[in-house]
């Protein structure tokens, strides 16, 4: 592994990372750079500088390069890369969920579970054989036979989040590699040591040169992605915000785009829940990686008169959990937010819910470690929907508690959300269930579960301004985002030389 990650927690900035290009680590020239900070230390453990337009065209002709040969690779071939490169993720999986917990912060554990859940797609990218196969009508017409295939797009760019370092980058270049593009990854730069070691391990599994690449950079690297002529299609999960500009932006530039945007995750919790199994749902979904998943659970809807005994609940679950850093040994149940200015951003919305009437009800700035960038579980009681922390996302863990009448109430908060990413009730009504799946205004629905995320067969469904695109990111949908289909009608007219006019063949 030549740009192995250092493992000693003392190593402050040692290394200076590379851009892959053409299965070759590059140095970049750029006189742009960021830092990667440990989020346990708050401390800078490498330096990465920012790919320019120029270094990220030279990339992006390099994978087109690759193209011809890796479209023709036979289908069978591509998905057996696959079977390798999954062998090689379960052999690192500690090195790389280690990689993930230190430049991101989250518990191993939750970094293991990112890793598994990406694993799981390359698992599903291994049956592209079977997933690729088209479809055929014979005789549609007299004498006439049609059929649609799939062909793959070209050259594909995915650009990143930090939040999930490892299985958002997996949720998009094993699909797009088995369907024979080839493919630039661009990761969050707040998170860029992981998307290497994928790198490497997909170099290792035998990838041939040019079908995988990583650029790493901000704007200027995303921008010239999003405009390339070579680029044919761009996976993006971010923000919504920049989801929206990378929607806009690379469709214009004439670019099939799927962009994952940000969420505000409603919870419903309806009196006859079962108060332990909601509480321990809720904990895990909101305060879980810190609040920082697009899926968090970011506000309860306490339903009648389980709104008192729910709010007491969880402010005693926050109070109990270990906060601390994650990457030295130590057991704890939430690590820090991603970085300094997070902190602060996220620490403000507590004092923009008490200016708004509402109540901190556990407040997360109080005894939080003071090395790294951390902040303890917060719990805001009496949020009204119209309640900036009832609308915007925050990101990190904080939980609002909205009190509603009846389920219709809590139902109508949802409808007002310009998100719409992921929803869940906790109840033990049938009926109840079923009414929320049906007319909650969320794309992924949980009922009895903290955190519905989708796994690798399904796709990822977020709706309004969580996503942007029409083929989700995932599942089936994945594989028909990175296919354009071809559809042949064919008829053979008999001719006199034809074997067909042969007696013998005839008798046969
Ligand atoms: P972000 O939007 O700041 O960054 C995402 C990517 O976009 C990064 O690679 C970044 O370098 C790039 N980028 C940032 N600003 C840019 C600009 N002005 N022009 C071009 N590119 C730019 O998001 P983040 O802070 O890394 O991640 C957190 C967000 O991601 C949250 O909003 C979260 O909800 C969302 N998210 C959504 C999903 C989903 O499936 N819907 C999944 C994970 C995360």
């Amino acid at each position: 592994m030549t740009t192995a990650v250092a493992d000693s927690r003392a190593s402050a900035d040692t290394e200076t990372l590379k851009y892959l290009s053409g299965n070759t680590w590059h140095t970049s020239g750029s006189a742009r750079s960021g830092k990667v900070f440990n989020p346990s230390t708050g401390k800078s453990i490498a330096s990465l500088p920012f790919c320019t337009a120029d270094e990220t065209s030279k990339v992006i002709e390099t994978a087109a390069a690759a193209l011809p040969a890796w479209g023709e690779t036979p289908v069978v071939e591509r998905a057996r890369l696959m079977f390798r490169f999954r062998e090689l993720l379960l052999k690192h999986f500690d090195n790389l969920s280690a990689t993930v917990t230190r430049e991101h912060g989250k518990t191993l554990v939750e970094a293991k579970a990112g890793v598994q859940r990406g694993i799981e797609v390359v698992e599903f990218a291994c049956g592209a054989p079977t997933l690729l196969m088209g479809e055929i009508l014979p005789q549609i017409a007299r004498g006439v036979d049609a059929e649609t295939v799939r062909h793959p797009v070209g050259v594909c760019a995915g650009i990143t989040p930090f939040n999930f370092p490892a299985m958002v980058p997996l949720w998009m270049f094993p699909l797009a590699l088995v369907c024979g593009n080839t493919f630039i990854l661009k990761p969050s730069e707040k998170v860029p040591m992981t998307a290497n070691l994928l790198g490497e391990l997909l170099l290792e599994a035998g990838c041939p040169a040019g079908v995988f690449n990583v650029v790493h950079g901000d704007k200027e690297a995303v921008d010239t992605l999003l405009t390339h002529p070579l680029v044919r299609a761009v996976s993006f999960v971010g923000s919504t915000s920049i989801a929206k500009y990378i929607y806009e932006t690379g469709t214009r530039h004439g670019k099939r785009v799927q962009a994952a945007g940000g969420a505000k995750n409603h919870i419903i919790i309806m009196p006859d829940a079962d108060l332990d199994q909601a509480v321990s749902a809720l904990q895990a979904s909101a305060f879980g990686c810190a609040g920082e998943r697009c899926m968090a659970g970011s506000v309860a809807l306490a339903v009648g008169e389980i709104g008192d005994p729910l709010s007491e609940a969880l402010v005693k679950a926050g109070e109990k959990m270990i906060v601390g850093a994650t990457d030295s040994g130590a057991k704890v149940d939430m690590g820090p937010v991603i970085s300094a200015e997070h902190r602060d951003r996220v620490a403000g919305y507590l004092d923009v819910a008490a200016g708004e009437g509402a109540s901190v009800a556990l407040d997360g700035r109080k005894d939080a470690p003071k090395d790294g960038f951390f902040l303890r579980p917060s719990v805001i009681d009496h949020v009204q929907p119209g309640m900036r922390v009832a609308r915007e996302e925050i990101f990190g863990p904080v939980l609002s508690v909205i009190r509603s009448r009846t389920m219709e109430e809590a139902i109508h908060v949802g409808k007002n959300s310009p998100y719409g990413n992921g929803a869940s009730i906790f109840t033990q009504s049938g009926y109840a269930a079923r009414e929320f799946k049906r007319h909650f205004n969320a794309g992924m629905i949980g009922v009895n579960i903290g955190v519905p995320a989708p796994m690798a067969w399904f796709p990822f469904t977020g709706w309004n301004q969580s996503f942007f695109g029409d083929l989700h990111i995932q599942g089936r949908e994945g594989i028909q985002f990175y296919t354009q289909q071809k559809t042949s009608m064919t008829r053979w007219f008999e001719h006199a030389g034809d074997a067909a006019h042969d007696p013998v063949w005839r008798q046969k």
